[in-house]
């Protein structure tokens, strides 16, 4: 059992269970977010005896870190190997006033984007909500967290309800106690999840990975753009933003001569301000085996020139770890091809 699986309830739960008393398992829950613990015996006030005996049922981590890289501006990508030998990768970027970590939602990807190696063998398995949160305590220990991500491999919504739960964990008073607006959920345009998502979690920020302004465009690097095409995803969006009345992100990653023209950088800023929203324009990171190029820096100047023209609101996202397999799934799929 991976108890970084349980909330603060399930938890006390299994210690009543286990034939102990329920506040045991409130003890070994703040143990495990307020201390850094990789056994039992870790946890303060525990009693030595049960630790000793919890630790030979079975390992407390659900996960281990197989590589690691650091970039010269202190980013950090890890990745982790679980207990079936699935692999994920999770990222800490440090700024001056905020640590934030890039979670994975899934082993591998469904969704299969072209620009993208997480997709480039299709889906494994969902992750649990315990293995999401151990990514996010993992980077923990060396820097509190403020800000975490779901932009990692996967997509988030296609693991609705095990993300939800990672991000009720996070957010336990007892725990991290994570604000849910420091929560980010980046889709790549489930619709019907959108919708679901303004409901259940209105404080969480949501980001819609868009990359492209028209369905012709769109189905071709983003193929669940044939499933829910840009009018019915803009018909979602419209009622997300009705009903948690916040501004919203548009990811949009810059893949030269494929979404970069005038044309596009106008209907871009148009489709943007009907929601009021910012759009975060990411240059491509050139990864083996997809069909892409890097864009030339002046061409992503002029398509931000051209996207604020037409009255958007965009930023060039620094491209953090670029000295390091920064672009999401390229550290997984080198040690894959190792092997
Ligand atoms: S960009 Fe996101 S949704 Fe698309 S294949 Fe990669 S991980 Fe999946």
């Amino acid at each position: 059992m991976n108890l970084f699986d349980c909330n603060l309830e399930d938890l006390r739960r299994w210690a009543t269970d286990q034939g102990l008393p329920a506040y045991r398992g409130q003890q070994i829950f703040e143990g495990l977010y307020q201390q850094p613990v990789q056994r039992f015996a870790d946890i303060k006030g525990l009693p030595k005896k049960l630790a000793q005996d919890l630790d030979i049922q079975s390992p407390l981590l659900p996960a281990q870190e197989i590589r690691r890289q650091t970039s010269a501006d202190g980013t950090v990508k890890s990745l982790l190997r679980f207990h079936d030998g699935a692999l994920a990768e999770c990222v800490s970027i440090p700024t001056k006033n905020r640590h934030t970590i890039c979670v994975s939602s899934q082993i591998g990807c469904p969704v299969g984007c072209t620009f993208c190696a997480s997709g480039l063998d299709g889906l494994g398995r969902n992750l649990s909500a315990g293995e999401m949160v151990y990514q996010v305590l993992f980077h923990h220990g060396r820097r509190k967290v403020t800000n975490v991500v779901y932009m990692g491999s996967g997509e988030p919504l296609f693991n609705y309800t095990n993300v939800l739960k990672s991000i009720e964990i996070l957010a336990e008073p007892r725990g991290l106690f994570l604000g849910r607006r420091r929560f980010t959920v980046s889709t790549s345009g489930v619709a019907d999840k959108i919708r679901q998502f303004a409901h259940d979690e209105p404080q969480v920020t949501l980001a819609l990975s868009l990359h492209a302004p028209d369905d012709y465009t769109r189905s071709r690097i983003v193929p669940l753009n044939k499933k829910w095409p840009i009018a019915e995803l803009m018909s979602a969006m419209d009622d997300y933003t009705n009903k948690v009345n916040r501004r919203m992100t548009l990811e949009y990653v810059l893949l030269a001569d494929d979404n970069m023209s005038r044309q596009q950088a106008s209907k871009l800023a148009k489709l943007a301000n009907r929601y009021g929203a910012h759009i975060n324009l990411i240059p491509f990171n050139p990864v083996s085996g997809v069909p892409h190029q890097l864009p030339a820096w002046n061409a992503v100047e002029a398509f931000a020139q051209q996207v604020e023209e037409a009255g958007g609101h965009a930023t060039i996202r620094g491209q953090r770890g670029a000295d390091i397999d920064a672009a999401c799934g390229q550290l997984k799929e080198r040690e894959q091809a190792k092997t």
